[in-house]
């Protein structure tokens, strides 16, 4: 497959990369063969964070899954992961508990987790914010380069002119373009200050799910280094290394045609990130959304309503606490959206 340099870091990373998000809710032995088989196909970059975990929950974390390839395999891959705490002390813990998790001495790449408002970049950019500590573990050997990450591209375009970020982490996917679009103003910076750009939701966080390879292709063919996409089985493992391996821009007779299903996706629906969790009583928001989308954009009326019945809690049990919709990076109206998915799911609206 093909490898492009990380901006300043001089890294060679291929071109489409491991994302670990998916494998959180993986069984462990499940998720290991998982991370082993991209390894074995080709993929050198690996990107996870010391939030994808669920707390309490009967699986190992994503960080710990990749440690447990790690004892072996170190050597192979250019690995990343993320701190989401925007203080310093909080950072430091955050970097010793995800070298303990990954089994290694240091790691490649350490990002400020979603940045997304200039509140938050100046948190972590103060003398007690997370980069301080960052620095610190980059002095000890623990760290070798800087990155961020974030859903706006204005508040990394800030974070990038301070000069003090080797890497950015954004979606690049064609619903975005029409919303945030990063090609416009970011991407072309990056490329001009030799910062690394990393592509998070090159599926636009599921929404262009039945068109994988076009997606793929797209986000590739932008000024970025590599596209990470979730990557949860051996089955989308192999997918997306044979489109990488096969890679050509889209036509435009192909672009034109992702991009009007895109535009028809509109702007008000849910990525899949996750940032909302947890709920205050505990609907897993994310997977509502998920099955509204089959409901209303993949004809899949039936089964999404079938899906839904077998759900525990339900969405009209959200008590309006509002803890969830400061979390989402889309400003999503989480709340008023829930009512709507649940009405259409119990068979109540179209
Ligand atoms: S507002 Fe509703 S969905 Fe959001 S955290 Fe509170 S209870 Fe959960
Ligand atoms: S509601 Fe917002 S935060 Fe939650 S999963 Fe969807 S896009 Fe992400």
């Amino acid at each position: 497959m093909e490898k492009r340099i990380l901006g300043r870091t001089g890294l060679s990373v291929t071109v489409i990369g491991f994302g670990g998000i998916p494998i959180i809710d993986k069984p462990n032995e499940e998720a290991i063969a998982v991370v082993q088989r991209a390894l074995d196909v080709g993929i050198n970059f690996i990107d996870t964070a010391r939030a994808y975990e669920r707390k309490n929950g009967p699986f190992l974390s994503s960080e710990e899954k990749i440690g447990e390839i790690m004892r072996q395999r170190r050597g192979e891959v250019v690995l990343a992961t993320k701190t989401h705490t925007r203080s310093r002390e909080g950072a430091a813990a955050d970097i010793e508990k995800s070298l303990a998790n990954l089994k290694t001495g240091y790691v490649d790449l350490l990002q400020l987790h979603a940045v997304d408002s200039l509140e938050a970049l100046n948190q972590v950019l103060s003398p007690e914010g997370a980069l301080a500590a960052v620095q610190a573990a980059q002095k000890a050997g623990q760290v070798r380069f800087i990155g961020i990450t974030g859903h706006r591209p204005d508040v990394l375009l800030e974070a990038l002119k301070t000069g003090l970020f080797d890497t950015v982490m954004v979606p690049v996917n064609i619903v975005d373009r029409f919303i945030y679009n990063p090609e416009a103003s970011l991407l072309p910076y990056a490329q001009e200050h030799n910062i690394g750009v990393i592509v998070m939701k090159p599926l636009a966080g599921g929404a262009l799910k039945e068109n994988v390879p076009e997606a793929l292709r797209y986000s590739m063919a932008q000024k970025v280094t590599t596209v990470i996409p979730g990557m949860g089985s051996l089955r989308e493992v192999e997918e997306d290394v044979a489109i990488g391996e096969s890679f050509q821009p889209l036509t435009q007779e192909e672009e034109n045609l992702l991009a009007k299903q895109a535009r028809a996706l509109g702007s008000d629906f849910c990525r899949q990130c996750g940032y909302c969790k947890p709920c205050s009583v505990g609907i897993d928001i994310p997977f509502v959304f998920r099955l509204e989308g089959y409901f209303t954009r993949y004809g899949q009326k039936e089964w999404a309503k079938a899906q839904y019945a077998e759900v525990d809690i339900k969405a009209s049990e959200c008590i309006e606490c509002g803890n969830c919709e400061p979390r989402c990076p889309y400003s999503l109206p989480i709340i008023n959206k829930l009512k709507t998915a649940h009405a259409r799911l119990m068979g109540l609206a179209v």
